[in-house]
């Protein structure tokens, strides 16, 4: 027995964001995600109060709770007072520490966001650094990005850095405040879960007979989980208000 909803009671943000929902679909109408995705959070608040196991594991892996970007807009306007954008968040967190997200197409990205930003916070310091952002890789940067990527020392310097240097934009930060940055991700539970990630992903991997590498961002699951969209995300016309005549 898994007692799904008594873990999420654990979650300070999911006893913070549920007191009690009336079914009214405010948040499900402020939300920007729901205006693109096929995103209900209306639905996924009224699923977690039925407290029923079998319900929240559904939830747990499905497409749906990755959808909110977490702008907290439903916060604002619940008249219950829930934010059902918390409630989501916590629901994420359960669903990476009992590996459950690998059931998701969405959910299978975090692996590649643990790769890549996660990987990268601990080597370096820093979520996104420069020189990790491949043009090739993020074709979205734009056409005047590989000439930068490929001069960034000159950039930098112009930013007033020095790459890999002691101070400025992508300087190189001491062993000491790595060492204490990877205390921190330590005591909070961050480096359990990456590891929690990375097994349930290697798992997933195997039972879809893809190659996975222990790190890095070089193996056929990776780039799978990176680029695959099976495109049943979005609705198909987004409700966009004609600001002319206000419908
Ligand atoms: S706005 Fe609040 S009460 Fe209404 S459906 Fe959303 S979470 Fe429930
Ligand atoms: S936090 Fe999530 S659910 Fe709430 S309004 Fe923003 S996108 Fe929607």
């Amino acid at each position: 027995m898994e007692n799904l909803y008594t873990q999420l009671l654990e979650d300070v943000r999911f006893e913070e964001g549920l007191n009690a929902c009336m079914n009214c679909g405010v948040c499900t109408a402020i939300c920007p995600a729901a205006e693109f995705y096929n995103y209900d959070p209306r639905m996924i608040v009224d699923m977690v109060q039925t407290r029923n196991d079998e319900v929240i594991r559904d939830l747990l892996k499905s497409e749906t709770i990755w959808y909110c970007g977490q702008c907290m807009s439903c916060k604002t306007r619940c008249p219950r007072g829930n934010t059902p954008g918390q409630i989501i968040m916590a629901l994420r967190l359960l669903s990476q520490k009992l590996g459950y997200f690998t059931e998701s197409e969405k959910g299978r990205q975090q692996f590649a966001v643990k790769r890549t930003v996660g990987d990268n916070i601990l080597e370096y310091g820093y979520c996104v650094p420069s020189y990790d952002v491949e043009p090739e890789r993020h074709p979205e940067q734009g056409p005047v990005w590989e000439h930068i990527y490929e001069n960034l020392e000159h950039f930098i310097a112009r930013a007033g850095g020095e790459l890999y240097g002691k101070e400025g934009p992508l300087r190189r930060f001491t062993p000491e405040v790595m060492q204490e940055l990877r205390d921190i991700f330590d005591v909070t539970g961050g480096l359990d879960l990456f590891d929690a990630i990375e097994e349930a992903s290697e798992k997933k991997a195997k039972e879809m007979d893809m190659e996975f590498t222990k790190e890095g961002i070089d193996c056929e699951y990776f780039r799978h989980v990176y680029t695959f969209d099976s495109g049943i995300h979005f609705i198909e016309e987004p409700i966009m208000e004609d600001h002319e005549t206000g419908r």
